[in-house]
């Protein structure tokens, strides 16, 4: 478990059929394939063990902002991912990072 915030960690990304209810129980860098509200969605779990939910498909929709290389094991996705959390009422930067060829990249 990683406790800064933010987070600096990479990992290599694991894909597993898994639903947002079990995701949370994975490790860091656990990923699945999903969909909510009509889009196909990637739900991952980040290396600061937060779970991020991206809409990947269709594009080209209000909330669809990421760019998916329709990489099924080794997604990438652009631009990257800034995940927040709230301590003690303020937001803080949970996550910066980018998912590339499979892999959770901090920058
Ligand atoms: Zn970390």
């Amino acid at each position: 478990m990683c406790y800064n915030k933010p987070c600096r960690c990479s990992c290599d990304m694991t894909l597993v059929k898994a639903n947002e209810k079990y995701i949370g129980e994975y490790s860091p860098g656990t990923f699945a394939y999903g969909s909510a509200d009509g889009y196909k969605t990637l739900w991952m779990k980040l290396p600061d063990n937060s779970i991020c939910v991206i809409p990947i498909e269709p594009t080209g929709t209000d909330k669809q902002n990421w760019e998916w290389d329709g990489n099924l094991n080794k997604p990438t996705l652009k631009p990257a991912i800034v995940h927040w959390t709230v301590i003690n009422g303020k937001q803080h930067e949970a996550w910066h990072g980018e998912i590339k060829e499979g892999r959770m990249e901090s920058v």
